[in-house]
């Protein structure tokens, strides 16, 4: 569930986003909604089909290259989350499935970067 809250996409493919979001919130229910119709599947009551559109929603709102740059001065998830324009919880989504093997990569070099400066 969760953005589910935010946005609503019906049968005819239109997508309603509810008023009083700020514009991160807004970005990822309307993303999220998009990915539903794009997959055409029913969603809301398939809890792993809900958890594949969160992760394409998250990889599609936040490109490795951001995240890396963010997490090299972000001092918390809150300061990462409004640079990159997202909700906390899609960047923790993304944090969690950073799968594409070119994203790994990048990730894994950052990390080991990171560990390097220690
Ligand atoms: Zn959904």
């Amino acid at each position: 569930m969760g953005l589910e809250q935010n946005a609503t996409l019906d049968t005819a493919g239109i997508v309603q986003i509810a008023n009083g979001l700020d514009y991160a919130e807004r970005r990822c229910a309307l993303m999220h909604e998009l990915v539903h119709d794009e997959r055409g599947l029913p969603h809301e009551h398939d809890p792993a089909e809900e958890a594949a559109v969160e992760r394409e929603t998250a990889r599609r709102l936040i490109h490795v290259d951001d995240l890396i740059d963010v997490a090299r001065w972000a001092l918390s998830m809150e300061e990462a989350a409004y640079e990159l324009a997202v909700t906390e919880d899609t960047l923790v989504c993304r944090l969690g499935s950073i799968t594409h093997p070119v994203d790994r990569q990048k990730w894994r070099a950052f990390v080991d970067e990171m560990a390097a400066d220690r």
